[in-house]
């Protein structure tokens, strides 16, 4: 298991029953913390970076990076997308169009 303590950075960590909505929660044998797995917070892989990354360079439209992102949660077409937009565009064009 990859999990460990955001308090102490333990790797000792046991399961502590689930919480109401169904989500692992997990108790820090070394320092007593609990808590709960946060999926929203997995970070992207150097992998699918790299993909990513290649796609964006092979200048594949972004239709075509959203189309290999489906089946995948959402947060890597956000990253291509802001990957995208920052590499080929000016900071501040970016900010202007979000306007
Ligand atoms: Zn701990």
């Amino acid at each position: 298991m990859l999990i460990s303590c955001p308090s102490c950075k333990s790797k000792q960590i046991v399961k502590n029953g689930k919480i109401h909505n169904g989500n692992q929660n997990y108790r820090c044998r070394d320092c007593g913390r609990q808590f709960v797995e946060n999926r929203q917070q997995k970070v992207i892989s150097q992998p699918t970076k790299n993909l990513i990354d290649k796609l964006l360079l092979e200048k594949i439209p972004l239709a075509g990076i959203a189309r290999h992102c489906v089946g995948k949660a959402a947060f890597l077409c956000e990253y291509s997308y802001k990957k995208r937009a920052i590499g080929f565009t000016d900071l501040k064009q970016v900010s202007r169009v979000q306007e």
